[in-house]
């Protein structure tokens, strides 16, 4: 428990130092709100979104500052998972991928949910994959499931309720 809270102290430091570097959050009283909002109510995603962003970093990423800068996302150049961007929390890894609108969806889930926002995506996962409701309305001429990677790659993963949602604004499913 203590150690826990120290990893999380430190990691909440971690972001306020990026947050500042990087001049994250917008002036005024939506920057403000932001800022609060992750010191708060969606803290968890923080707080993992500072370990995101130190794993990135050790691996020789880099932050991406003219992106983030007021954008209240902290952008990080590459993918951390190849020909993907991954956003955790207020970090989207990947910034030149043309799917800054889809990973926005992301960051606002994280600071709607807060707390749920995580085990609502991991219920979501265990779900899809063991009672495969999306093979219902599931295109499966567009993009087949045949084997284990395109039931995950096409079924599962497009079909969690954070992605639907997402693939809504911007973008599609990965065709193979
Ligand atoms: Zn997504």
């Amino acid at each position: 428990m203590v150690v826990g809270c120290v990893i999380g102290g430190l990691l909440g430091a971690f972001h306020g130092v990026w947050a500042w570097r990087t001049r994250l959050y917008p002036r005024g009283g939506r920057g403000v709100a932001l800022a609060v909002v992750d010191a708060t109510w969606s803290l968890p995603n923080t707080v993992a979104g500072a370990a995101f962003l130190a794993y990135a970093l050790a691996r020789g990423n880099r932050v991406d500052v003219a992106f983030s800068r007021h954008r209240g996302t902290i952008g990080l150049r590459d993918g951390v998972i190849k020909g993907f961007a991954t956003t955790v929390g207020p970090v989207q890894a990947g910034t030149a991928m043309g799917v800054d609108d889809h990973e926005a969806v992301h960051v606002l889930q994280a600071r709607l949910f807060g707390p749920l926002y995580l085990p609502l995506v991991l219920v979501n996962w265990v779900v899809a994959t063991v009672l495969p409701y999306w093979l219902l309305y599931h295109d499966r001429s567009a993009s087949p499931i045949t084997d284990p990677r395109t039931y995950f790659r096409h079924g599962v993963y497009p079909h969690c309720w954070h992605e639907e949602w997402a693939y809504r604004r911007q973008g599609t499913p990965p065709p193979t």
